[in-house]
Formats: structure tokens, C-alpha cells, sequence
């Protein structure tokens, strides 16, 4: 049994788990806790906090009112999977140049955006980024922000500093020592599988977005007007691009082949198991309360009853880089 406690905010107890690791007293626990709970603080405090405070751009109040509605339809579409998952306002989400962002956190992929644990959601912009992109964006970090998560407060061999090392995010599943950056020796088993779920619930977010505002109308409608389809089609295989500005395009399709094979897994499972399930969406929230819990034993005894012993295990070894569905 793990030894911890979930983080409670002033709403509800949340999935974030905070786990006492070996040797780590009580007290060393509840200062290296106090850290997880600096979603409760304000924006500028948080900022500088998370270290981002000279990189926030803020928003136009265009963008602004695109956040708060993205955050609105999050909230609609996390509650059907996991209530009251979503504890964020508009003052949790930073947007950062593009630059900004590869020099704060030294990446190389200067698109998208990320979440930290903390309660910051960072979301990199450039001067054209389009309503829907930025309402993407957002949108696929808040989910990730939802979903199970679970830090081990560790304490360094000489036994002086006590530090947080995550090992478990939604779906994926790192290195209990090391986390789940490999060049740090960690590793990120079922990082595929996770964007895809992530993605999925991102998607009916901007769905909705789109139908309960107008925000969204003028990208949909050069997406009509150039490519003849009435709705992004979110496997479209490339940038579906605005046609006067080359990194203006109207809607990014992220993971888009590894959502195509959650979708066609969904569709199998739902095929071979229709005593059990009504449709295919009943079979994704399997996928889903695994990614909100962090119980993943009913999703993994499904893969392996209809795929047979071992393929959860294969699933959990591709990577980004990798197709996961690889051989069919
Ligand atoms: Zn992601």
C-alpha cells in the first residue's frame, strides 16, 4: 500500500496524489506537499513561482474570453468522465512566446503547450496563432492537467533536501526514482497511448466549444471555404493551413495517427464485446476513467482478453516516436 494522500483544494479532494516515499519523515512529507498546492495561489504569485513570470504574455481580451470558454467546456466534458476535475480559472492559464518557452524549459518542440503539477497550464503562442488553435491548445493541456497524477516526495541520499519526482500522469507511467524524462533516466511507458486519450477528450472540448460559441466561426469557415469540409476532419494527416500565413493555420491535428488507432481500437473492442458495451464511446470510457483514476487494471484485463496476454504490456512500449499499433 502507498503511503500518501491526495491534494485537497478549497473545492473537493482532487486525483493528485502526493506519496510519502521511504525515509521521508512526516514532517519533511508536509513541506515537500506545501508545493503541490500552489495552484491556490494567485496569478503573479504563481508566475513567478513556476518561474514563467517574464515570459507571460497576456492575453488580447479576445483571447481571453476564447480561455474562459475553453475552460467552460473543458469542465462540461472532464465532468462526464471524472467530476470536478478541473480547478483551474483563466489566471492558472500563461500563454508564452514560442521562444520564450524553448529558452524557459529547453525544448525543442515549440509547439503546444504543457501543464505542470503545480497549477500552471502554459500554452505557447505566436503574434498569428489562430482562435482554434489557441482553443486547442488550451483545451489538450487542461486535460492533461485532469488527469491522474502522482509525485513521490523523495529525499536525496545525503539525507539533507527533500524533492518531488513524478511517476505517474494519466495514463503514463515513469520511473519511481527518476520520473519520466529518460535523459534524466527516468522512462514514460504508455506516453502514446496517453496523448491519444488526451487528445480524443480535447477534441470533444473544441467540439463543443464551437457549438455553444460563435468564437471559432471564422477559422470553420475558411476551413469550408479552402478545403470543402464543414468540420476539422482530426486526421486530415498534415497542418490544415490558413492560406495567407504559413504557420497561421486553422487547426493542428496532434497525434492525429495515434488517435485514428485508439478510435479504431475503441470500434474493435465495442465489435467483440457488445454484450458489454452499447458503442464505441462506452469502450473510450474505459480508456478515460483509467486516465482519471490511475487504476488501470479494468483497462489493462480488456486489452488483454481481446488481444491476448501481453498486449498492455506492448502498448506501454511506444512511445511518441512509434506507431503503438505497429504490425496490424
Ligand atoms: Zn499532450
Amino acid at each position: 500500500m502507498r503511503e500518501g494522500k491526495f491534494v485537497e483544494t478549497k473545492k473537493e479532494a482532487t486525483n493528485t496524489f502526493i506519496e510519502r516515499g521511504p525515509g521521508v519523515s512526516e514532517e519533511e512529507f508536509d513541506k515537500g506537499t506545501f508545493d503541490y498546492q500552489k495552484q491556490r495561489q494567485r496569478r503573479g504569485e504563481l508566475a513567478r513561482s513556476l518561474g514563467v513570470a517574464e515570459y507571460v504574455k497576456e492575453p488580447s481580451p479576445r483571447q481571453e474570453k476564447i480561455i474562459v470558454e475553453t475552460l467552460a467546456a473543458a469542465e462540461e466534458v472532464i465532468n462526464q468522465y471524472s467530476p470536478k476535475q478541473v480547478r483551474l480559472s483563466k489566471d492558472n492559464i500563461f500563454l508564452l512566446r514560442k521562444e520564450d518557452a524553448v529558452k524557459r524549459f529547453g525544448i525543442d518542440d515549440d509547439e503546444g503547450g504543457r501543464a505542470n503539477i503545480q497549477g500552471g497550464v502554459f500554452v505557447y503562442t505566436s503574434p498569428t496563432i489562430t482562435d482554434s488553435k489557441l482553443a486547442h491548445y488550451t483545451a489538450h493541456e487542461l486535460v492533461h492537467h485532469a488527469s491522474f497524477q502522482r509525485n513521490r516526495v523523495l529525499k536525496e541520499e545525503s539525507g539533507k533536501n527533500i524533492y518531488g519526482v513524478p511517476d505517474r500522469a494519466g495514463l503514463t507511467i515513469g520511473d519511481p526514482y527518476k520520473g519520466f524524462n529518460p535523459e534524466e533516466g527516468g522512462h514514460n511507458y504508455f506516453e502514446a497511448l496517453n496523448e491519444a486519450v488526451t487528445e480524443q477528450i480535447a477534441i470533444e472540448i473544441v467540439a463543443l466549444l464551437k457549438r455553444k460559441t460563435r468564437l471559432l466561426d471564422e477559422d470553420y469557415e475558411i476551413l469550408e471555404r479552402v478545403y470543402g469540409i464543414d468540420s476539422p476532419r482530426y486526421s486530415l494527416g498534415k497542418h490544415v493551413e490558413k492560406p495567407e500565413h504559413d504557420d497561421q493555420y486553422v487547426y493542428t491535428d496532434s497525434y492525429a495517427d495515434r488517435v485514428d488507432a485508439l478510435r479504431t481500437t475503441c470500434q474493435e473492442l465495442y465489435e467483440k464485446n457488445r454484450e458489454r458495451f452499447g458503442s464505441p464511446q462506452e469502450v473510450f470510457h474505459v480508456f478515460a476513467e483509467a486516465y482519471f483514476s490511475g487504476k488501470l487494471l479494468t483497462l489493462a484485463r480488456l486489452i488483454e482478453k481481446n488481444y491476448g496476454k501481453g498486449a498492455f504490456r506492448f502498448l506501454a512500449d511506444y512511445e511518441n516516436n512509434g506507431e503503438w499499433r505497429k504490425g496490424e
